[in-house]
């Protein structure tokens, strides 16, 4: 009888996954770097455990010390003394075990709180395109419930694995000092639990591995599902997700139970290595007795040493079982490491305010391109609107323009400089993109305004939200710049959420703002108002804006109309109506 693993399939969750998975190399060289940070605490903790181990051993040598005196014939035996001794040594243990605990917990703490941090540092780090490729569900899971299991292996299993290795090695020393024939008796039990070990450890990763994936895949399915609830209803494609995140759910149970059938075998097998070992010291034990190679007071030291080894041995299987499932979600935390943060130097800096595209081509999947050969130059001071159908590319050559993506050919260049070759923060600080993603962070008012720009004294704050017709609500806040926003703080109305996105914008202070549908979202009236605040804010700076309202195209200096990932017309609004091609029909569909 057994269970066979889940056969392969190709759209497994295993496969699913999109975000790199680390090597073992890789996951072994961290593991190796986060014990070198904690060396002294991790140092201490052995040095400790070795002192409690020690302790515990000071029963069975007392308890042999004595057999040994009766089977002398002694009469009077040490009994005051052994007890005292003893006691002694069992309040040692106590200490020190306890001392073990505490420093073992805070050192798993420690090693899991540098595990988050590092993680989170290179997840905010990542590029975009990686996460528009992976889907954020995979990273996600990654973020919950990876952590999750690390957090119990890092704050225990680690250290308890250590700590289990320490005592072993301690009770097989003592065990040969004392009575080395039994020492063999011990090795006797051992070809069975190597055995088992290697059978279920050859299994045990790859199951686990899959296991985890699999989950993954569950999560990614219903937080899709999910977020695109709105198209999963007017597509009634309900049945299907449904569908889909039911057979993702088959698959994950398929891997938890052969996992669970994994270690049906492996326990048991442990329990019997116990007994093995507990009988062959008795049993091989009393032989060497009767043939006297042994004292009595030898066979009893050594078969409560025996005895004791099984704790430290099922603590190392039990752990060792938990760094399996650990070892996993650890390999996907540090796979994340392993992906190119978006590099740059951060050293280029632009000579020049221009903005081009040249012979720009882009696309989000390997073998589709959303643009093609697109030309744009985009003069120092000038507005210009993108306009053009839906689904055109104007969106997407807008965030090129502003560096979030770079494009598979061709360049997109800011004073002759490659945006693709300039650190990220450089780029924001000359080209901003400004979309409808208005984020409200929780935090002070400062804390949201701070973000744009780390320096800026709280003059400039209020400078900044002045900009943008914002004063006079964060005036009347009760603890002005102070004030909680957010979730959990004040509510703020999408329009005050709006101008803080501005205002941030106002202190950030690029000289390029790529308008991507800004003000769309709005009711008429706020719209308006907010354009007046946006209105401010544009004064003196380059725009791209895409333009939803043929009015603003009307203003712009140049339009460039985007059709099928082309520019198809580029000219002023007079050139282009008077040219009577594709925006003088826009234009007359509009103005009716
Ligand atoms: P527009 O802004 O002109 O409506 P977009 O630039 O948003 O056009 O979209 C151009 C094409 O690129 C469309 O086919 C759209 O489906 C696709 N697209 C846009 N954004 C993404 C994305 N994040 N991932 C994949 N495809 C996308
Ligand atoms: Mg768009």
């Amino acid at each position: 009888m057994g269970v066979a693993p889940p056969a392969y399939d190709p759209s497994a969750p295993e496969n699913a996954t999109t975000l790199p998975v680390g090597a073992p190399a890789t996951v072994r060289g961290y593991v190796r770097e986060l014990l070198r940070r904690h060396r002294k605490a991790f140092a201490a903790l052995m040095a400790v455990n070795a002192i409690a181990v020690i302790a515990s051993m000071a029963g069975p040598y007392l308890l042999g010390g004595l057999v040994d005196d009766l089977a002398a014939g002694e009469h009077d035996l040490p009994l005051e003394r052994t007890a005292v001794l003893f006691a002694v040594a069992l309040a040692v243990q106590a200490v020190f075990v306890w001392q073990v605990r505490l420093r073992g917990a805070t050192l798993g703490e420690r090693m899991l709180a540098d595990l988050r941090e590092d993680f989170l540092v290179r997840s905010v780090g990542l590029p975009p395109s990686v996460l528009e490729r992976a889907g954020t569900g995979d990273l996600l899971s990654r973020i919950t419930t990876d952590i999750d299991r690390l957090g119990e292996a890092m704050r225990q299993a680690v250290p308890q694995l250590s700590i289990g290795v320490v005592w072993v090695g301690l009770l097989l020393g003592a065990l040969t000092v004392t009575a080395p024939p039994l020492a063999l008796a011990v090795l006797l039990g051992l070809p069975v639990l190597l055995l088992g070990c290697r059978w279920y450890y050859r299994r045990a990763p790859s199951a686990y591995r899959a296991e985890a994936a699999g989950y993954a895949s569950v999560a990614a399915a219903l937080a899709e599902t999910v977020d695109a609830g709105n198209t999963v209803e007017a597509h009634q494609l309900g049945k299907r997700r449904v569908a889909l995140s039911e057979r993702r759910i088959a698959e994950w149970t398929a891997w938890e139970r052969y996992t669970q059938w994994l270690r049906t075998i492996i326990f048991p097998t442990v329990n019997l290595t116990n007994l093995l070992i507990l009988g062959a010291v008795l049993i091989l034990g009393g032989a060497f007795v009767l043939q006297g190679w042994i004292g009595v007071g030898q066979l009893t030291t050594g078969a409560l040493l025996a005895q004791m080894l099984m704790e430290p041995v099922g603590m190392i299987l039990r752990w060792y079982d938990e760094i399996q499932v650990a070892q996993v979600s650890l390999a996907r935390l540090v796979g994340v490491r392993e992906i190119e943060p978006d590099t740059g130097d951060s050293g280029l800096t632009p000579r020049g305010r221009d903005v081009r595209a040249d012979r720009v081509r882009f696309g989000y999947h390997p073998d589709v391109d959303v643009l093609h050969d697109v030309t744009l130059r985009v003069k120092p001071g000038s507005r210009v609107a993108l306009v053009g159908p839906s689904g055109a590319g104007k969106s997407t050559l807008g965030r090129l323009l502003a560096g979030i993506y770079g494009p598979r050919r061709g360049e997109v260049t800011l004073g002759g400089t490659a945006l693709a070759d300039m650190a990220a923060e450089q780029v924001r600080r000359h080209v901003a993109l400004v979309n409808q993603e208005h984020h409200v962070f929780v935090g002070s008012l400062r804390d949201n305004l701070l973000l744009a720009r780390t320096d800026a004294t709280d003059a400039e704050l209020w400078a900044a939200l002045g900009a943008v017709d914002a004063d006079a609500w964060a005036r009347g806040l009760d603890e002005g710049l102070d004030s909680e926003i957010g979730s959990g703080g004040l509510t703020v109305t999408p329009a005050q959420a709006q101008q803080i996105a501005l205002a941030r914008l106002v202190l950030a202070d690029p000289h390029t703002l790529v308008l991507d549908e800004a003000t769309s979202l709005l009711d008429p009236r706020a719209a308006r108002h907010l354009e007046r605040s946006l209105a401010q804010v544009l004064e003196g700076r380059t725009v791209v804006a895409i333009a939803h309202r043929l009015h603003t195209a009307h203003d712009a200096d140049v339009i460039a109309v985007v059709e099928d990932g082309r520019i198809s017309e580029l000219g002023s609004h007079d050139a282009l109506v008077a040219a009577a091609g594709p925006y003088a029909a826009l234009w007359r569909s509009w103005h009716g």
